[in-house]
């Protein structure tokens, strides 16, 4: 019911705005709004979507933004739009390169050997003989040698500000419970224990699923040790948690307390229906504090790992959630932005894990654009853990788990919330990214999205990502393309090293098709990259030029070329598709394309000046790439 307000109170704002700003169309153009789409803008000028879109030459009318002149009717008239933003503008740049390898992402001019930047723009592309043109007394002319230049790369899943929040961890850092076996463990925490007699609370990582299995841990095993100290053990996935008795009690669990989502996020039971004490997802959420944020740790911590993204050449990232620190998180970031601090654009998710988080997404986001958004941090992206994991079975499958018959896993929401929240996003280009690591999530999100389009009478203004994709059934993939759903992946996890519990879970045959980055990539489907990067400890895994080369050769870089190949060798990408990937596909994903992501006349120039051609050079020698110079927004950052 609440949700069916919500989303009437969207479409009235929507409609408001779109009245409002009737009154300022002038003549023939219409002025776009915040807000607008293009086929209400026809409906009301009695015309078609695909009519304006032609006559306005729009390459993807889906994409239209604020103050951009809609041509209305077909007079004749110049077409205005973007056109004049790209006017190609020659006067004399603050900075000339020249003589480099420049790989544009351009598609129209995929190669050039000279550029012109001026106020943070590119305003020239082009050949060595032709740049002369923008040299003048006060130009900086930079002659490269030869050397390759690539379009600043983005990171379009990761989680700065946990990784920030994490520099403040020492606590669970100093105990790390050894995996070797049970018994060690339990030595391993007697030890703990002794050393904190009189601790009220301790929270220790990571314990071994795989030790475990199916069955999982029990709170019987560690009551003897911590008989008073409420104690919560992370476990090796990082999508559950292992209470004793003491933390039960103290969290207020007892066996009425009700599970947050079936299949999904729960307590479970023994054969006898008694809580174990292990907490799958995010069962145990509604019982913890809004975790308060230290914001000396965490704008300092967020700011580390901002500038080791910076100086490796990523441009842009997407924040993919930060639990019940979300609002201290952003606050922080909102006066590091007004500080003009952020070394990156900073796009920020509002982060659905609890079914009753749905009522209000929309509206969230709209309220963080007004109190927190600013020059770089901006909120276009609701963020949903829509599924779970495979090592501890939470993950939605097609077909039962191999280890654990008649259990298919579980997803927070169904398919008719996805597709309501994706057309209550749509008037304000709010985007909705999934957490769907199974095949039964991909599935009913692809069938969300179009349910959804169907409704909507044409393709949605708003995008639809799918991140980790572990497992795709070979029906779904060409619905990538048709239904313009984005595939998402992380490349430093194709070595297949970073999960693990994966193969027992999905079995010999999903197994090998874990991650099928370049099925999808053939189906058609729009393939970006991301790191999903969590922790400090973490952080190197995060460099751009590790997953290029995983992306390519879908090995542990550190193993060298003769060993384990991850999945398929057929899923193997190219160089050609990493960049891309990393670039222009990951500005179409956070829909900044007409800014940035390719080096084109007009766009902000952001660029790396590598030390070798990434395009030719040995693929197992990219990961310990280091770029010899930064551009952002026109300004030298390394
Ligand atoms: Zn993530």
């Amino acid at each position: 019911m609440k949700l069916k307000i919500g989303r009437m109170l969207g479409l009235v704002m929507a409609f408001t705005m779109l009245i409002s700003s009737v009154s300022s169309a002038a003549g023939n153009f219409y002025t776009v709004k915040s807000g607008d789409v293009l086929w209400k803008i026809a409906k009301k000028n009695n015309t078609t979507w695909q009519k304006l879109a032609e006559i306005n030459n729009l390459k993807n009318p889906h994409l239209i933004y604020p103050n951009q002149k809609i041509k209305l009717t077909d007079e004749g008239q110049k077409t205005v739009s973007k056109e004049t933003d790209k006017e190609v503008k020659k006067e004399i740049a603050e900075v000339v390169i020249k003589n480099a390898n420049i790989y544009t992402e351009n598609t129209a001019q995929p190669k050039a050997e000279a550029l012109a930047i001026k106020e943070g723009k590119i305003t020239f592309v082009g050949s060595n003989v032709d740049v002369e043109k923008y040299v003048g007394d006060t130009t900086t002319v930079k002659d490269l040698n030869g050397k390759t230049i690539i379009p600043s790369l983005m990171d379009s899943h990761t989680h700065p500000g946990m990784v920030g929040a994490s520099a403040g961890n020492a606590a669970l850092a100093k105990y790390q419970l050894p995996r070797t076996s049970k018994e060690d463990m339990y030595e391993y925490l007697k030890m703990v224990a002794k050393e904190n007699p009189d601790a009220p609370f301790l929270m220790i990582g990571q314990w071994s699923n795989k030790l475990y299995g199916v069955e999982g841990p029990d709170r019987k095993y560690i009551d003897e040790i911590f008989p008073k100290t409420a104690v919560l053990l992370l476990d090796s996935s990082g999508h559950s948690y292992w209470l004793n008795t003491a933390a039960m009690e103290a969290f207020g669990i007892d066996e009425n307390t009700p599970d947050l989502k079936e299949g999904l996020s729960f307590f479970v039971k023994d054969e006898n229906g008694r809580k174990t004490g292990w907490v799958k997802e995010f069962a145990l959420m509604p019982y913890m504090q809004n975790a308060p944020v230290d914001e000396e740790v965490v704008s300092k911590g967020t700011l580390i790992y901002l500038n080791f993204l910076s100086k490796l050449g990523v441009s842009t990232i997407l924040d993919c959630g930060n639990f019940t620190t979300e609002k201290g998180v952003y606050e922080v970031l909102s006066k590091l932005d007004k500080e003009g601090k952020l070394p990156v654009r900073y796009e920020a998710t509002h982060h659905l894990f609890m079914p009753d988080q749905l009522d209000n997404a929309v509206e969230t986001v709209l309220e963080y654009r007004k109190t927190y958004g600013g020059n770089m941090l901006k909120f276009n992206t609701i963020k949903i853990h829509f599924d779970g994991v495979m090592e501890i079975n939470t993950a939605a499958v097609l077909d039962d788990f191999a280890n654990e018959s008649g259990n298919k896993g579980g997803m927070l929401f169904s398919k008719e919330q996805i597709k309501d929240l994706l057309l209550e996003g749509a008037p304000y280009g709010i985007g909705v990214h999934l957490h769907s690591v199974g095949d039964r999530a991909v599935r009913t999100a692809l069938d969300a999205m179009e349910e959804a389009i169907a409704e909507y009478g044409g393709p949605l203004p708003n995008k639809l990502t799918l991140s980790h994709l572990e497992v795709v059934d070979p029906e779904d993939m060409k619905r990538f393309k048709e239904l313009g759903v984005i595939a998402n992946f992380t490349p430093h996890w194709f070595g297949g090293t970073v999960f693990q519990g994966a193969d027992v879970a999905l079995g010999e045959e999903r197994y090998s098709h874990h991650q099928p980055a370049q099925s999808l990539w053939d189906a058609g489907a729009l393939v970006t990259f991301s790191s999903d990067t969590v922790s400090m400890p973490g952080m190197p895994r995060s460099n751009p030029y590790m997953g290029i080369q995983m992306g390519i050769t879908r090995q542990e870089p550190a193993d060298g070329k003769d060993t384990y190949i991850h999945g398929q060798v057929s899923d193997r990408l190219t160089i050609e598709e990493m960049i891309q990937g990393y670039t222009i596909n990951n500005a179409i994903q956070l829909g900044i394309e007409k800014e940035t992501g390719s080096l084109e006349v007009g766009k902000s120039a952001d660029l790396i000046v590598l030390p070798k051609d990434i395009f030719s050079m040995d693929a197992y020698d990219i990961y310990e790439l280091e770029p010899d110079e930064v551009y952002f927004m026109g300004k030298a950052v390394k």
